[in-house]
């Protein structure tokens, strides 16, 4: 696998619906993930708290976090997902690098282009 990085332009009107995107999230650090072709965008998700047993939320036992890359993938038609660009955002344009977890996630997945911002507020991205 080649990967190159590379600092490129993503579709405004892509950037503007992750900035309203991410404030969906319930996290402190608020986070979208958007999913793109040329630019259409084709799914999206954000970062949030899950609780799945509902009985136990109370005592903070039964609770996890989704990243909003995995939720971007859920939201994402399958057909599309492969070959599809992925913008990673976080509010106001904080770093919003992909952990491990999630970069694996998103080249299992075949995205073929991968952006988010850097700790100097530029975009990275990568092809794969
Ligand atoms: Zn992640």
């Amino acid at each position: 696998m080649v990967i190159k990085e590379y600092c490129m332009n993503i579709p405004k009107n892509v950037i503007e619906f992750a900035k309203k995107k991410c404030l969906k999230s319930n996290m402190r650090h608020k986070l979208s993930t958007i999913s793109y072709l040329g630019e259409r965008i084709i799914g999206s998700g954000f970062n949030r708290m899950m609780y799945p047993c509902k009985k136990k939320q109370y005592k903070g036992i039964i609770a996890y976090s989704q990243h909003a890359e995995s939720s971007c993938i859920y939201n994402t038609p399958r057909h599309l997902l492969k070959g599809c660009s992925v913008l990673i955002y976080r509010r106001n344009g904080l770093m919003s690098k992909p952990c491990d977890t999630c970069f694996d996630l998103l080249i299992k997945c075949g995205v073929k282009q991968i952006s988010w911002y850097g700790r100097d507020r530029s975009i990275t991205t990568i092809f794969i």
